[in-house]
């Protein structure tokens, strides 16, 4: 059967996260063939056998592409520049360190794919998709020069969007047809390296899924092709109830139902991406959370048949907040007609809402903090009288209790609250 493995940039960080991907798969290879009970001769069989690998780019690398673009959109091309090299560095090292050949065994692209005269949205998306396909490329390489039947897929060519830039829709129809004729080829290895996060337009633009995106490729990946399992391979033991960065004592939850992890996702657990869950529900595809430093683990299993509710509180932060107020400019608000303006900004301008709430005269809403909010909150500005707070979390609690709430607020400057009876919402300044 097909399984989908998806690595992210923290596992492949270095020589040795490669290198310890490598050993992962080949378990997994060893695995299916020693469960072959296949005839080579029987085609239908022995193709539908295989490993898809899904990459995201190594390390920070999305975040110091982002940072290139930015230093070309405020026209410091000098700091652009010097922030590719280092991160062409970044890998060259790591390849160097598997004993890859740069510009041989993998090609590396000169230039910075920026053209002024296109909008930033587009631009971005020609420019952070190199992160995934640097790290495909040394991961395939490597593979392959260690023996292992591997094919590297590009899929800018294979995952079809619209060019709704930095957050594309997905054909279905088209990528399932693109990526299960490829997978069916009679050829094909065993193994497919692809690239989390990235797809393109009809017309051959590169484009990106939103940050994040590479689960939600695997996912895709997963339905398209019939898989057994999704697993994500994570710096983690698995689906944690809190932050172990955060929290001293945390709890493994083994076993989930997808739409606990749903709930999960969206109150912005970072195990998983929330767009990931429904297309391996659509199927009842079973997704795996398992840590890459120990991957005989059992990690956590997300599927209909999980344990459910959850039973022990499970926290969740989500930092850089910004919450954003508005109050009617004549005190004249209405709300109902004001919502779907605030909204619309909100919007246009692709910020996230984590939090909304209301009274009688304003109306508050909890965004991740990014470069667009600014603008965002000019438009807004043009309607109400804005203000906001920054550096601020949100903080949810699932499964919490008055002495749960009451130890989480100790010590904290609380700007907004929000519980119903077993869940609370904390709207926190940063320490
Ligand atoms: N590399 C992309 C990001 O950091 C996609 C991903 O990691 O899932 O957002
Ligand atoms: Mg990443």
């Amino acid at each position: 059967m097909t399984k989908v493995y998806k690595f992210g940039g923290a596992s492949v960080k270095n020589a040795e996260g490669v290198r310890n991907l490598e050993r992962i798969v080949r378990m997994a290879l060893d695995d299916q063939m020693s469960n072959d009970k296949c005839q080579m001769s029987n085609d239908k069989c022995q193709m539908s056998n295989g490993l898809m690998v899904v990459v995201s780019a190594m390390g920070k690398t999305t975040n110091a592409l982002e940072r290139v673009l930015d230093f070309l959109d405020s026209g410091k091309e000098e700091q652009a520049l010097s922030q590719w090299v280092d991160i062409m560095d970044y890998h060259v090292a790591i390849m160097k360190e598997l004993g890859l050949k740069p510009g041989v065994d993998i090609r590396l692209q000169g230039e910075i794919p920026y053209d002024p005269s296109l909008p930033y949205d587009e631009n971005y998306d020609q420019i952070v998709s190199t992160g995934e396909l640097l790290s495909t490329q040394i991961i395939a390489v490597y593979l392959l020069k260690q023996g292992l039947p591997v094919e590297w897929w590009n899929m800018p060519k294979l995952l079809r969007t619209d060019d709704t830039w930095r957050e594309a829709k997905v054909d279905d129809a088209v990528s399932r047809e693109l990526i299960s004729s490829g997978w069916n080829r009679p050829d094909r290895p065993r193994i497919v390296v692809a690239q989390g996060f990235i797809g393109g337009t009809a017309d051959g633009k590169r484009t990106t899924l939103g940050r994040e995106g590479s689960d939600y490729t695997a996912a895709l990946m997963g339905n398209y092709l019939n898989a057994e399992s999704v697993t994500i391979w994570k710096d983690v033991p698995g689906i944690l109830n809190a932050d172990p960065r955060i929290e001293p004592d945390t709890v493994l939850i083994p076993s989930l139902r997808y739409q606990d992890a749903v709930e999960l996702a969206y109150s912005g657990a970072q195990v998983i991406h929330p767009k990931s869950i429904r297309p391996l529900q659509n199927k009842q595809i079973p997704l795996l959370v398992k840590p890459f430093g120990d991957p005989e683990a059992e990690g956590s299993r997300i599927a209909e048949d999980g344990v459910g509710p959850i039973d022990v509180p499970v926290y969740i932060w989500r930092k850089n907040q910004i919450l954003i107020t508005m109050r009617a400019k004549d005190f004249s608000f209405v709300l109902e007609e004001s919502l779907s303006e605030i909204f619309d900004i909100i919007h246009r301008h692709r910020l996230k809402v984590s939090l909304i709430q209301s009274s009688a005269v304003t109306i508050s809403v909890c965004v991740d903090n990014s470069r667009f909010v600014a603008d965002a909150i000019d438009a807004l500005s043009a309607h109400f009288n804005v203000s906001y707070n920054d550096h601020l979390s949100l903080l949810t609690i699932r499964g919490t209790t008055p002495e749960i709430l009451e130890h989480a607020k100790d010590g904290r400057t609380i700007m907004l609250s929000q519980t119903t009876r077993r869940t609370a919402r904390l709207v926190v300044k940063e320490k």
